[in-house]
């Protein structure tokens, strides 16, 4: 069998409304080329650092550990969104409120990527609807 690689993993909404600006994401990652595996489930790190059942955090820490098996990636991209459909109640209308609650799953999210695989580095972003998409730290 032919090996393949691709350098990342980006952990991404399924919401429809940011495919464009997912791509454009891509593009400056440099990621659209050489490509990145992309796991796109509702509530992207949601489902890692708050899942619904701990079966949810498995699926998603599985389909992490299929990349790096079979494309070998050594980042893991960790992006939410602006006014997301799977926070439901909790994505108040409140900017700074809803950026706080995306800041802490997401840091926790690289917590616990980074602590699943060792030697993997997790990027944590949020991405507002118009595209821009800053790093969280
Ligand atoms: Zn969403």
């Amino acid at each position: 069998m032919t090996e393949h690689r691709c350098r990342a993993l980006v952990v991404f909404c399924m919401d429809y409304r940011l495919n464009r600006q997912l791509a454009s994401f891509l593009e400056s990652e440099g990621l659209s080329h050489d490509g990145a595996d992309i796991v796109r489930v509702a509530g992207a790190v949601k489902n890692l650092a708050r899942p619904s059942h701990e079966s949810v955090r498995e699926f998603m820490l599985s389909q992490i550990q299929t990349g790096r098996r079979i494309h070998h990636i050594e980042k893991v991209y960790l992006v939410n969104h602006e006014d997301c459909g799977a926070y439901g109640p909790e994505d108040i209308p409140d900017t700074a409120q809803e950026l706080e609650v995306h800041r802490r799953d997401l840091l926790a999210g690289k917590r616990l990527v980074e602590r699943h695989f060792p030697g993997m580095t997790a990027l944590p972003f949020f991405m507002w609807l118009d595209g821009r998409c800053q790093p969280i730290s």
